[in-house]
């Protein structure tokens, strides 16, 4: 019978996902589809799931919490990062994951550097956080607003919000190093918004390796801004193939090899 598989999102039309994981099916030759579904409420997840009858999905902005809570059964990372991704059938359960963080961490691979700052502090910068750290990275925030940081503080990682680094320097103290720079915040996603005061980030870019967005789909104000500072930078599209990789893997119980699934997924991707 035809597996059915579908992404969850509202808003979902943007979503790539029904290309990358349709073109890997095809690749592979399994009889599958995989479509769109928009959802207003998350608290309608699990219904929706079962009524649709379809073997597991993926779930994006902004119902990965709704997800968690959807779930029969939670990977233990899902459960500590607090959202899920991703949905798989197994005998009348349903079972979450989370692939956006392990797929964040092969995007960033190539680059060099163990130092890194995320900007915002929303629910992916949850999920890296706590897997970059678990992989040895050194990793701080840095948010717009103070709420949203507590949690991280209170598990242990540095925080900082902008007024407090906004003060630092105009008492000239000097800001810490770090290697790398991540965009975890929407800004530039439908605006045209730094996701730090220009400030900031003039006095860190300059010492870090690399700057990265895991928007995509257009330069961010904050890449076109590292790439004037003459960093190298990378977007969201790496992210998002190697989150769908890794889900891919759990729809299928992880019986296709990676190389034809990247390839074919890189090849819907264009990248
Ligand atoms: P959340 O809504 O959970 O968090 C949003 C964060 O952005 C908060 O820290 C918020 O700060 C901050 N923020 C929003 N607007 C601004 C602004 N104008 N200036 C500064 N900070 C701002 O979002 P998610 O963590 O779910 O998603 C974040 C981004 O990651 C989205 O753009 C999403 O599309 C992208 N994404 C990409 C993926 C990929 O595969 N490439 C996968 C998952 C997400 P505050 O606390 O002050 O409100």
């Amino acid at each position: 019978m035809r597996s059915r598989y579908a992404i969850f999102g509202n808003p979902v039309s943007h979503s790539l996902s029904p290309r990358m994981h349709n073109a890997a099916f095809r690749a592979l030759g399994i009889d599958a589809c995989y479509g769109r579904r928009h959802l207003a409420e998350g608290a309608r997840l699990r219904e929706t799931f079962w009524a649709l009858g379809i073997d597991g999905a993926n779930v994006t902005v902004p119902h990965k919490e709704a997800a968690l809570a959807a779930c029969d059964l939670l990977d233990p990372f899902a459960q500590k990062a607090g959202a899920v991704n991703t949905l798989v059938r197994r005998d009348n359960t349903l079972h979450g994951y989370n692939t956006d963080a392990p797929g964040f961490l092969k995007a960033i691979a190539p680059f060099a550097g163990t130092r890194v700052l995320l900007l915002g502090a929303g629910g992916t910068a949850r999920s890296t956080a706590i897997i970059l750290r678990e992989t040895g990275y050194d990793v701080t925030l840095l948010n717009r607003s103070e709420a949203r940081l507590s949690t991280f503080a209170a598990d242990g990682f540095t925080t900082h919000t902008h007024a407090t680094l906004l003060s630092a320097l105009s008492a000239s103290e000097p800001l810490a190093h770090y290697d790398l720079i991540v965009n975890m915040t929407s800004a530039g996603l439908n605006d045209h918004h730094l996701p730090a005061p220009r400030t900031i980030l003039e006095a860190v870019i300059p010492q870090s390796t690399a700057c990265i967005d895991i928007i995509y789909g257009h330069e961010t104000p904050f890449l076109a801004l590292a790439r004037s500072l003459g960093k190298p930078t990378a977007n969201g599209e790496e992210m998002l193939l190697q989150q769908g990789i890794i889900a891919f893997h759990f729809f299928t119980d992880n019986r296709y090899p990676s190389d034809t699934i990247e390839t074919a997924m890189r090849g819907a991707l264009a990248l």
